[in-house]
């Protein structure tokens, strides 16, 4: 019997676990490969060091496959993945031929495993032209585009669109993000998973812990923004925000916590920026953690009184799910997938200026009951949507679709 799997019943309750297990049963011994560039750093490696113990505590048999590349090639995708979000530059030939070179050499490492394999996903640009290279491949091939495809610079996105093209099926997070290609697209979004440090629950210790460890005032309101620091995250706009608040909620606090800083010259850059903004202001912690501060940011986001992500662009903001998993109300950026996130007027607000944030800040502070009500609603709009038992459920579904293209219905054995 399953343990992983099981241990979700106590979040999500017994159906949704048992939902996934009628779902896999079909696919018992199915090999399953992901493909991705990196196991360390961002959401998606987060989530696949879940996503796939999950998929095979439930029978899948599914492993992990991460791309090696050199430095011509990760520029080239570092340009592919700017273009793909709207930069308008063009990557030259001589990276594209890197790009190329690299697809080919780590698809012929991986040749054996991922012709052979029932399914195979392809995470983000990086490996999307190994599929080129599998003559003899027996499953189906997934691409799944984790970044804003919304508004391509034409010109990369016509040359990675030809590496595309063939696959089985693409999936993009929202439909916004997508383009159109010439094969079924599914939208699935991104999620979080409620039982990993960064979500799990806390013991009142260990949260109270952050109040003294950055001399934040226990019985006084905080706002909580977590975030690299970077322009789009728009720190400066919620300080900014927090000056408008103050003199109507003098007890109001803040916290701006980032990592990373220290090795990202732009990041270092920003961090400066909100230092000097919050110069004078006693109530505002900027705090500069470590990558793997993952209980502090909970705990953060656990001592807030209201959580704001205000973002000037974003595409999913993991932040935003994780401050309503804490049941806090999330002031967030009208924009992207944000728009998603929050349920506006009703698990927090979507604003568009300092001005509106203090404004629905100010409003949140002074009706507690509304505050509490919008928490509540916040968790339960998370638990019904943006948790990894979802993900993997759309995961499930999509492979059994894929396997299944002849008929119009499938039929699951209860
Ligand atoms: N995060 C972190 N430390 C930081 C800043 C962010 O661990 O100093 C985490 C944050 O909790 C979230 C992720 O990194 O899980 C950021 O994801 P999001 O989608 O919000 O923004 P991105 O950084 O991908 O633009």
């Amino acid at each position: 019997m399953s343990t992983l799997i099981d241990s979700y019943t106590s979040i999500t309750g017994p159906d949704v676990v048992e939902q996934l297990k009628q779902l896999a049963k079909p696919m018992q011994g199915m090999r399953v490969v992901h493909v991705n560039s990196t196991k360390e750093g961002g959401g998606v490696a987060e989530i696949l060091h879940k996503m796939i113990p999950l998929m095979n505590d439930l029978g899948i048999e599914t492993s992990w496959e991460v791309l090696e590349g050199n430095p011509e090639f990760y520029s080239c995708t570092k340009m592919m993945h700017n273009a793909i979000q709207g930069n308008q530059v063009p990557i030259p030939q001589m990276l594209l031929d890197a790009y190329e070179q690299t697809n080919f050499d780590n698809a012929e490492r991986l040749r054996k495993k991922l012709e052979e394999a029932d399914v195979v996903f392809i995470h983000d640009p990086q490996p999307a032209a190994f599929l080129g290279h599998m003559e003899n491949r027996k499953g189906k091939w997934i691409w799944r585009c984790h970044i804003d495809a919304s508004t391509p610079y034409r010109p990369v996105w016509k040359y990675l669109r030809q590496h595309i093209r063939n696959y089985d099926a693409s999936v993009f997070s929202l439909a916004n993000f997508a383009q159109a290609l010439p094969h079924p697209i599914y939208l699935i979004p991104p999620s979080i998973d409620p039982l990993n440090d960064k979500n799990c629950e806390l013991s009142d210790e260990e949260v109270n812990q952050v109040y003294s460890d950055f001399g934040i005032d226990p019985d006084r309101p905080l706002l909580v923004q977590v975030s690299r620091f970077d322009r789009f995250k728009d720190p400066i706009g919620v300080i900014e925000a927090f000056r408008k608040t103050k003199p109507f909620v003098p007890t109001l606090q803040l916290v701006l916590a980032g990592g990373g800083a220290s090795d990202d010259p732009e990041g270092r850059a920003v961090l400066a920026e909100v230092q000097q903004a919050a110069q004078g202001e006693s109530d505002i912690h900027i705090l500069d953690l470590p990558g793997d501060a993952h209980r502090t940011i909970n705990a953060l986001q656990r001592a807030a009184t209201i959580v704001v992500q205000k973002s000037l662009r974003e595409g999913f903001g993991l932040t935003v799910t994780e401050g309503m998993w804490k049941q806090k109300p999330v002031i967030g950026g009208d924009t992207g997938g944000i728009r998603l996130q929050v349920v506006n007027h009703h698990t927090g607000f979507l604003v568009n200026s300092p001005e509106g944030a203090a404004l629905r800040i100010r409003y949140l502070m002074r009706n507690q009951g509304k505050l509490l009500e919008m928490g509540l609603k916040a968790k339960a709009f998370v638990k019904e949507n943006f948790l990894i038992t979802r993900h993997l459920r759309e995961y499930l579904t999509l492979m059994l679709s894929l396997r299944s293209t002849a008929k119009d219905r499938i039929y699951l054995d209860y």
